[in-house]
């Protein structure tokens, strides 16, 4: 039997961890505040923004907004970004990507504390998911696919862990979690020789491509548990994901679509973040 992986009951659940935190936080006498950066203005950054104040505002987090012109310089950002980070009111700060392409967009992510980084794009922050150390959070989106195999009780110890995509936002962090988690992991890339091949001897698919067609169906095969972080327009005005959802779901055990799936939990992680990092200001835990 198929099972549908729909990501609005793991986000609903973390929602509900996530105020229960933020209301002990708040009875110690902090509010949890995030802090989004951002600059010009992107239709996808736009959707971003709108969704993450939404579930915020609905857990009990307050946002403040740094918006700047697309002429603002990097000297300006960084220092905002210095504020920020010794500013005690702000707990997280989420820098919206991309910047400008005449900034160096390493060094102004770099500038943020990793304590403060709760999308995980600081080196600080990644290399804390390499050593096992507590300094910054996952990258939002890779935690998410996470919060899935939790919510629908799947354990990956032992398991083969095949991730598609390498990028430091998806597949580098989620691969190291699935090692920390005690996966056997195989990271394919563009350069991959093979690819279906490798798929098919998985248990556990998670797809980072951003792009559709890469496998065939043969590459899927029964009891298989397919995540796929995927989001690419489907040339009908929506969105789908890289698996073609419709025929891998009547060979695989379990899927999440796209939409209703990774990306509806990105934001509830995002919101959990805030206020684990405001928590850490008052020991709750
Ligand atoms: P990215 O930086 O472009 O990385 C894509 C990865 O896919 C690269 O490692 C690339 O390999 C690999 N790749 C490309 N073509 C391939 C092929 N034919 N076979 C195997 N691997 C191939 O993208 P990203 O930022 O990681 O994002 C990946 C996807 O997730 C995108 O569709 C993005 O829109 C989506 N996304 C979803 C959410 C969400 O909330 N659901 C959030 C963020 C991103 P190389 O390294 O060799 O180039």
């Amino acid at each position: 039997m198929f099972t549908e992986l729909l990501g609005l009951p793991a986000a609903k659940e973390l929602d509900r961890k996530t105020a229960e935190l933020v209301e002990k936080t708040v009875a110690k006498g902090i509010l949890p505040t995030l802090a989004i950066v951002r600059v010009g203005r992107a239709a996808d950054t736009d959707a971003y923004l709108s969704s993450a104040l939404k579930k915020c505002t609905k857990v009990g987090i307050a946002v403040r907004e740094f918006c700047f012109e697309d002429s603002v310089s990097q000297e300006e950002l960084t220092e905002t970004i210095l504020e920020i980070n010794e500013n005690d009111a702000i707990h997280g700060c989420l820098l919206l990507l991309p910047l400008p392409k005449r900034m160096d967009e390493r060094a102004v992510k770099n500038a943020l504390v990793p304590r403060k980084d709760v999308d995980g794009m600081t080196e600080g922050a990644l290399g804390g998911i390499f050593t096992g150390s507590n300094t910054g959070f996952m990258p939002c989106t890779s935690e998410a696919c996470l919060r899935i195999l939790d919510y629908y009780g799947m354990d990956i110890t032992g398991k083969n862990a095949v991730v598609i995509g390498r990028s430091l936002v998806i597949g580098k962090p989620l691969a190291m979690e699935l090692l920390n988690r005690n996966a056997t992991v195989t990271i394919c890339h563009s350069k991959t020789v093979d690819l279906d091949k490798i798929v098919r001897r998985a248990d556990y698919v998670f797809s980072a491509v951003g792009k559709r067609g890469v496998y065939k169906p043969s590459a899927f095969k029964e009891g298989q548990i397919v995540i796929d972080v995927g989001v690419n327009d489907n040339g009908e005005g929506g969105i789908c994901g890289d698996i073609e959802y419709d025929t891998v779901r009547e060979i695989v055990a379990a899927a999440t679509p796209v939409p209703r799936g990774v990306g509806s939990v990105t934001t509830s992680v995002l919101a959990s973040h805030v206020a684990e990092a405001a928590a850490r200001n008052v020991y709750i835990k």
